[in-house]
């Protein structure tokens, strides 16, 4: 899947619609979700144009790859989560449920959060 560059979440880094920001760095971005499904929910992305986790893992240098899931680290402990525990997930395409298709993970925490996957 080639990468859009209109899609949400590459407007957002590009200044065109805001965000409720929590982190940035060289290579990431962190903000609140607009519809949170937990008492934290924080998305983090990376910077560069990648569709998915998919082609994240494939195709990102190893300094884009360490930064991210540093970040991921850092906004955990920056919202609050890391004591009491939290969620991250990575929706990936059809089946995972990927909406936006920019690479993000959601961080959830500040309740218990249940299940990993709701039995159907
Ligand atoms: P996905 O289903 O792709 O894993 O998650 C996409 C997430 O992006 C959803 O949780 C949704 O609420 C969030 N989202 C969609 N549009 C926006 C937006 O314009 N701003 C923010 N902050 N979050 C958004």
């Amino acid at each position: 899947m080639a990468y859009d560059p209109d899609n949400i979440f590459a407007k957002i880094l590009r200044g065109e619609i805001p965000c409720n920001k929590v982190h940035e760095d060289d290579y990431t971005l962190a903000f609140h979700d607009i519809g949170p499904q937990a008492p934290v929910h924080v998305l983090v992305i990376p910077k560069g144009a990648y569709v998915s986790m998919n082609d994240f893992t494939a195709n990102a240098r190893d300094v884009e790859i360490g930064a991210f899931f540093r970040a991921v680290g850092k906004v955990a402990e920056m919202v609050g989560v890391t004591e009491d525990g939290w969620r991250m997930i990575a929706n990936t395409g059809a089946n995972g449920g990927q909406e936006v298709p920019h690479l993000h993970v959601h961080i959830c925490g500040g309740r218990k959060l249940g299940r990993m996957i709701p039995q159907q």
